[in-house]
């Protein structure tokens, strides 16, 4: 039984990994509101899809519409300003001389997880929903389960409450998190991530791969067709 009292925030960027963490959430949790950052994304898609997401979850099931609430975008103009990656400026994908993808963004999840802690404390929520994953680690350390534990103990110090952070895909590959999205909506929810949801490093919305839109051939692209690939392989 779902506590009626129980809450949770989700990060929540439009891509694949937050929005089955979105489901898992409203499979669990009596009240579920969502959190974006809008931080100069070279590629505005992610941003653009997050309201078709939410709506096309709450339409998956009455249950979940009913614990859906409100989305909260919030600017972090700062993050561009300190940031030289192919996210933000026109520059291509490329492996840095510290072994990370130039995608990176230093401490990213320290500082989203921070302002959702922030938000999460005026609107009641105890618990902080991010799709970060040890498995399919790119080399983001801010990514890693011992950082973000830490980081709630951190939070529920500064904020003197307890602040919970959820990591359902910690431990799972991007096969795990297709099989996930299967147990939580069957079907209609592999086709709402297929068709919904945006990875594309590049944000091209114009080639459908069985996997979703993109280009086919950037990181994002090869990550989530070959998690989609096993997963198939191991259906059959
Ligand atoms: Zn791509």
């Amino acid at each position: 039984m779902t506590d009626p009292t129980s809450a949770a925030l989700v990060l929540f960027s439009g891509g694949q990994d937050s929005t089955v963490c979105l489901a898992w959430a409203l499979a669990r949790f009596a009240r579920v509101e969502t959190i974006g950052f809008d931080y100069g994304q070279r590629h505005r898609v992610e941003l653009q899809q997050r309201p078709v997401i939410r709506s096309a979850l709450a339409a998956l099931d009455p249950v979940w519409a009913s614990r859906l609430g409100p989305d909260h975008v919030l600017p972090l103009d700062g993050l561009a300003a300190i940031s030289e990656t192919s996210l933000t400026r026109d520059m291509a994908y490329a492996v840095t001389a510290a072994g990370l993808p130039n995608t990176f963004v230093p401490g990213r999840n320290l500082l989203f997880l921070t302002y959702a802690a922030a938000l999460a404390y005026r609107r009641g929520i105890p618990t902080l929903v991010g799709g970060m994953c040890e498995t399919d680690y790119s080399g983001y350390p801010d990514c890693r389960n011992d950082t973000l534990q830490t980081l709630g103990k951190a939070l529920s110090l500064g904020l003197d409450k307890p602040v919970e952070i959820a990591t359902p895909l910690m431990w799972i590959d991007k096969a795990g998190t297709w099989a996930l999205a299967a147990d939580l909506g069957g079907d209609a929810l592999i086709r709402l991530i297929v068709d919904d949801t945006h990875t594309c490093y590049t944000g091209n919305r114009s080639t459908r791969h069985p996997w979703g839109w993109g280009c086919g051939t950037c990181p994002a692209c090869l990550l989530r067709a070959k998690g989609w690939d096993a997963w198939q392989s191991a259906r059959t």
